[in-house]
């Protein structure tokens, strides 16, 4: 099928920016609310949840109306976006899309940038037919590289081989370069983190450490329970030395490391000690429908109610210029007052 052209349904020419003069050009859209692990910092295992999923035409429609406003990367996630039963077609129908607006950031403008986030459970049969529909790249959500201590986090027995098949297979397939996140959680896998250096220098992948937020849904987060960048730094020195790498972009959102001999590369996620939010450039379409300007957003924007009631192209743009105007200038955790954020990762999609 040809490109279709992402029509250009408002007058204003410029891309996507907030108040705050950032401009908003990443997108990440969750395609369902399932999972099939029940991570021990995510979910609280309970079954029985109302589940909210669109039919993959609807987000199709809502991406292609952010796509035109200047959207250039998209990135698939959920719950468990390999669950979702049409997420090969809905790759295929993100590839389709063209930016038609200059890029914003600057870059000269090109197809759109396609990434998908996983736990990887079930990617060893999909990465092929994923790449095939079009997907440029792929995140591997790993919390250990023990075996016992994987199935202790996922609560799902035996999953490990099948996730790292399936981060071989993303190889294999070019979706590359595959990264791993982990999040590190106190007394649950800080002890991982000279493994994973040793996995991503073995496996040739990226390994990325993300600083526990509190987005869990039984709401156990403390602050002792982050384990803080200086503190991840000061463990791999223990393995070796780290060395800086400069940043790929200006709003990229992990600090990279190597070391001394080149061999591997370690990202640290550090939204907690290290807040980036002056460097956001994104925005969130949860499972449901609904726009989300910030991880810590105390409310959501119905913008897939809007187009059930009818609204053409023109009004969602409208619309979605108007909610993304008012992206929070930055989240508080740790301060006096935090308010924690009125839905979980479960619901909001990483
Ligand atoms: N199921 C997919 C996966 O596993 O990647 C996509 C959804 S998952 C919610 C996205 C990412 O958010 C995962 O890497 C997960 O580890 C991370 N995550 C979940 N809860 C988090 C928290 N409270 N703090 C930091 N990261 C979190």
């Amino acid at each position: 099928m040809p490109p279709v052209a992402a029509s250009a349904p408002v007058s204003e020419s410029s891309g996507l920016t907030d108040r705050h003069g950032r401009a908003i050009t990443d997108l990440r859209v969750a395609i369902t609310d399932r999972c099939n692990y029940k991570c021990v910092y995510c979910r609280t295992g309970n079954d029985g949840a109302q589940y909210a999923e669109l039919p993959v035409e609807e987000y199709l429609r809502m991406v292609r109306v952010l796509v035109s406003l200047g959207i250039e990367k998209i990135r698939i996630t959920g719950g468990e976006p390999l669950l979702r039963r049409g997420v090969v077609d809905m790759v295929a129908g993100v590839a389709r899309l063209q930016p038609t607006m200059p890029a914003v950031s600057g870059r000269l403008r090109q197809p759109l940038d396609i990434a998908l986030t996983t736990n990887g459970h079930l990617l060893a049969e999909l990465a092929r037919p994923l790449k095939d529909a079009g997907l440029n790249r792929v995140t591997v959500s790993m919390d250990a590289v023990d075996p016992a201590k994987f199935a202790r986090i996922t609560r799902v027995p035996g999953s490990f081989r099948q996730v790292l098949a399936g981060v071989r297979a993303a190889q294999a397939a070019g979706l590359e370069p595959v990264k791993v996140n982990c999040v590190l959680l106190r007394g649950f896998n800080e002890d991982q983190i000279i493994e994973f250096a040793k996995f991503s220098r073995d496996e040739g992948v990226i390994v990325r450490f993300i600083e526990f937020m509190p987005l869990e849904e039984d709401r156990s987060w403390t602050p002792d329970s982050v384990v803080r960048l200086e503190e991840i730094i000061e463990r791999l020195n223990r393995f070796q030395p780290v060395v800086p790498l400069p940043p790929n972009t200006q709003s990229e959102t992990a600090r990279r490391y190597t070391f001394a001999d080149g061999r591997g590369e370690i990202g640290i996620i550090a939204p907690v000690s290290h807040p980036f939010c002056g460097h956001c450039s994104r925005i969130r379409l949860t499972s449901d429908g609904k726009l989300r300007t910030c991880l810590f957003s105390q409310s959501d924007h119905d913008l897939y109610g809007l187009m059930r009631r009818g609204a053409d192209d023109a009004a969602l743009a409208a619309y979605i210029r108007r909610v993304v105007d008012h992206k929070e200038a930055r989240h508080h955790i740790g301060e006096p007052g935090f308010l924690k954020p009125s839905r979980s990762m479960v619901h909001i999609g990483g």
